[in-house]
C-alpha cells in the first residue's frame, strides 16, 4: 500500500491538514501516538477560534476535527513514528512494527511541555506536581496552589484553577507578562490570585505530597518558603523533532522546523504544520491554516512530481 499523504501528529495541525487532504480524495494516513487533539485535548476553554462566541472546550473541538477527518476518509492509527527514511522519492515512516511508504509527509508533530528542572519537581511529578490543570485542577479544590509561568498558558490556566483552589500563586520570574492584556486584566481583578513577580522557585518540599517551595526574589536575592500543597508548571514548550534526528530536515537552533510559506521544509515532499514549524504565532488557528496549507501543497507536489 501506498500513501498520498501520510500525517504524523493528530492536533488541530494535523486533522486540518487530514481533513483537507481525504476530502481532495488523497490516500490519507494520519499517525497519532497517544490520543487526538494534542494540546487542545487538555484545554479547558478555547475563547478565540472564530465563529465560538461564547468560546469552546478544546476537547470537544479535537473530537469533531477527527470526526470530520475520519468523515472524509482519512485512516487513523495510533503508534510512535521512530524516524523517516527520505532518500527515495517514496519515503518511508517508520514504527516499532511496521513501515508505511507514501509519497508526502506532513510532520504535525507538535511540542511538548518544558519542565523547570528544580530539585522535587520529578519526585512529586503526578503526586502534586502537573502539567496539565484540567486533568489535576479538582484534586486541589480549597487548597493553595502555585503557577509558575508568565505566558498565555499560565495565566489561563492559573484563572482556571480559581474554580478549584482556594488560592493560586502565580509565580513569574521577570516583573512583567509576556501573556496578552486581556489575561494579564483577568488575572489581576481575580481576588483568588496572589500574583508574585520576579521570583524564581528553587525547590519543591515536601513528603508524602508536596508541603511547600522555597522561592527567591531575583532582585535582591532573599529566598522565602511558601506552604502549598499542588504547583503547576508551564513554562513553555519544546518541538516533539525525535524521530528526525538522523533526518537531513533543517531545524532552527531551538529545534523548530524551518518551512517555505507553502509548509515546504528543506526535503522536497515533506511539509511541517502548527507548533513543529518555526512561526510568530502558534494557536489553533494558525496551526488549521498551516494544515490546510500544507495539505494543498502535498497535492501539487503529488501532481508534479511523482
Ligand atoms: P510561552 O509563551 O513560551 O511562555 C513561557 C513562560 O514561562 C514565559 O513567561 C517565561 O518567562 C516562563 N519561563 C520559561 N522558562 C522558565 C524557567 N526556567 N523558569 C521560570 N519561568 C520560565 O509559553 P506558553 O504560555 O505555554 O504558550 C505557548 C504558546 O501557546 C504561545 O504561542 C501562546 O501564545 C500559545 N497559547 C495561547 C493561548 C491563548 O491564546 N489563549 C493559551 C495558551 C497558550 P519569560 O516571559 O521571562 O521568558
Amino acid at each position: 500500500m501506498i500513501y498520498d499523504v501520510i500525517i504524523i501528529g493528530g492536533g488541530p495541525a494535523g486533522l486540518s491538514a487530514a481533513v483537507y487532504s481525504s476530502r481532495s480524495r488523497l490516500k490519507t494516513l494520519l499517525i497519532e501516538k497517544a490520543g487526538c487533539g494534542g494540546q487542545i485535548a487538555i484545554t479547558d476553554e478555547l475563547e478565540n477560534y472564530p465563529g465560538f462566541d461564547e468560546g469552546i472546550n478544546g476537547f470537544d473541538i479535537a473530537v469533531k476535527m477527527e470526526k470530520q477527518a475520519r468523515k472524509f476518509g482519512t485512516e487513523i492509527v495510533y503508534g510512535e513514528v521512530l524516524s523517516l527514511d527520505m532518500q527515495d522519492k517514496l519515503k518511508k515512516v517508520i514504527l516499532a512494527d511496521q513501515i508505511y511508504m507514501t509519497k508526502t509527509v506532513i510532520i504535525a508533530s507538535g511540542a511538548k511541555f518544558k519542565k523547570l528542572n528544580i530539585k522535587g519537581e520529578a519526585e512529586f511529578m503526578g503526586r502534586g506536581v502537573s502539567y496539565c490543570a484540567t486533568c489535576d485542577g479538582p484534586f486541589f479544590r480549597n487548597k493553595e496552589i502555585a503557577v509558575i509561568g508568565g505566558g498565555n498558558s499560565a495565566l489561563q490556566e492559573a484563572l482556571y484553577l480559581t474554580r478549584f483552589a482556594g488560592k493560586v500563586n502565580l509565580i513569574h520570574r521577570r516583573d512583567e507578562f509576556r501573556a496578552v492584556k486581556i489575561l494579564q486584566e483577568r488575572v489581576l481583578k481575580d481576588p483568588k490570585i496572589n500574583v508574585i513577580l520576579s521570583a524564581m522557585v528553587e525547590e519543591i518540599e515536601g513528603s508524602e505530597s508536596i508541603e511547600k517551595i522555597r522561592i527567591k526574589n531575583i532582585k535582591n536575592g532573599q529566598t522565602n518558603e511558601l506552604s502549598v500543597s499542588g504547583v503547576f508548571i508551564f513554562v513553555g514548550w519544546t518541538p516533539n523533532t525525535k524521530f528526525l534526528t538522523e533526518s537531513k530536515i533543517v531545524l532552527n537552533e531551538d529545534g523548530y522546523i524551518l518551512t517555505n510559506d507553502e509548509m515546504q521544509t528543506s526535503i522536497p515532499g515533506v511539509f511541517a504544520c502548527g507548533d513543529i514549524r518555526k512561526k510568530l504565532l502558534r494557536q489553533v488557528v494558525t496551526a488549521a491554516g498551516d494544515g490546510a496549507t500544507a495539505s494543498v501543497a502535498a497535492q501539487h507536489y503529488i501532481e508534479s512530481y511523482i
